[in-house]
């Protein structure tokens, strides 16, 4: 097998010639912007060893990404009490569906999906001010990606509170079951912000590290979460991370991983490496498009997939 460099190199050329791009998200007019050639792969193990190729360092919007995060921390506040208020079962439906919470009570199939989302936004945002529980994700994404730079893209975040109607349905509708406990509009001020935060591949891929050494975060050299809550997180990630599109995504790369809107990949190679992907470009599932096909390549040449060479 060559060796990493050359491989994430080699994919991130041959990515950048590819006509076939996918289509930039434009309900979110903010991110119409974004140019759809940009490329980026970031493969970072356990010794903090990093093949990179292409926009490695160009900082995007991390939208959906945020939501493995938010659900680390709020399991990390209330534990396994969070599985009242949100399922652990794919959706099967678009990300921003909402006809499964007229028969599931409200509550969301899974915390990755939108509804799901916004319920583990609202525990996290329980007894405490907007503004603190917000500060607390973004701290949380600089300690693992072990970067105090990372911020808020303000102008993304204001564009989706302005158009989110459909993120504001679902929060409206929860909150009539009691899923939502806050006021809608703070829950949803701290989604919009925290699918806003601006980060790299660099500083994804290193912020996935602990989902990938058993909770251990290896760089910051602290244990985020216990080896039994990694585990569970990434299934879910394999199970839920792509929202309507997560059964064609194990089939084709067979790595829990979780997409955004903004066209990144994070996804964890077990034991093995923490791998973030950008092309902002997506497919009909709203996952990026030459992404994916990035992380197939990757996995056929390293032999990573969790189900076998
Ligand atoms: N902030 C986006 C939304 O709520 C996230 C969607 C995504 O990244 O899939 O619509």
């Amino acid at each position: 097998m060559p060796d990493l460099d050359t491989i994430v190199r080699d994919i991130a050329e041959e990515m950048r010639a590819r006509p076939d791009r996918g289509e930039v998200a434009r309900y979110i007019p903010e991110l119409a912007g974004v140019d759809p050639q940009a490329f980026g792969l970031v493969v970072i193990d356990g010794d903090g060893r990093a093949a990179v190729g292409g926009d490695a360092d160009i900082p995007f919007s991390i939208q959906s990404i945020s939501k493995v995060f938010t659900l680390t921390l709020a399991l990390g506040m209330v534990g396994d009490r969070l599985w009242r208020r949100v399922g652990r079962e794919p959706s099967g439906s678009p990300f921003n569906s909402i006809v499964q919470l007229e028969r599931e009570n409200g509550i969301p199939r899974n915390p990755f999906i939108n509804a799901g989302a916004i319920a583990v936004t609202d525990v996290i945002l329980s007894g405490h001010q907007p503004r603190e529980a917000l500060g607390e994700i973004l701290r949380f994404m600089q300690f693992l990606a072990q970067d105090n730079g990372i911020a808020i893209d303000e102008k993304v975040a204001a564009s989706e509170k302005r158009t989110g109607f459909r993120n504001a349905a679902l929060a409206n509708y929860m909150r009539s079951f009691g899923v939502i406990e806050n006021p809608v509009d703070y829950t949803l001020g701290v989604y919009f912000h925290h699918c806003a935060i601006a980060m790299s591949c660099r500083q994804l891929a290193t912020a996935g590290l602990y989902l990938a050494y058993s909770g251990l975060h290896p760089l910051a050299g602290h244990t985020v979460i216990s080896a039994e809550r990694a585990r569970r997180i990434n299934a879910i990630m394999l199970t839920c991370g792509h929202y309507d599109g997560s059964g064609d995504f194990a089939y084709r790369v067979g790595l829990p991983g979780k997409s955004g809107v903004g066209g990144g990949i994070l996804a964890v190679a077990p034991g093995k490496a923490s791998i973030c992907v950008w092309s902002p470009g997506l497919d009909a599932a709203g996952n990026s498009h030459l992404g994916r096909i990035a992380l197939e390549m990757l996995v056929k040449r390293t032999g990573w997939s969790i189900f076998g060479v």
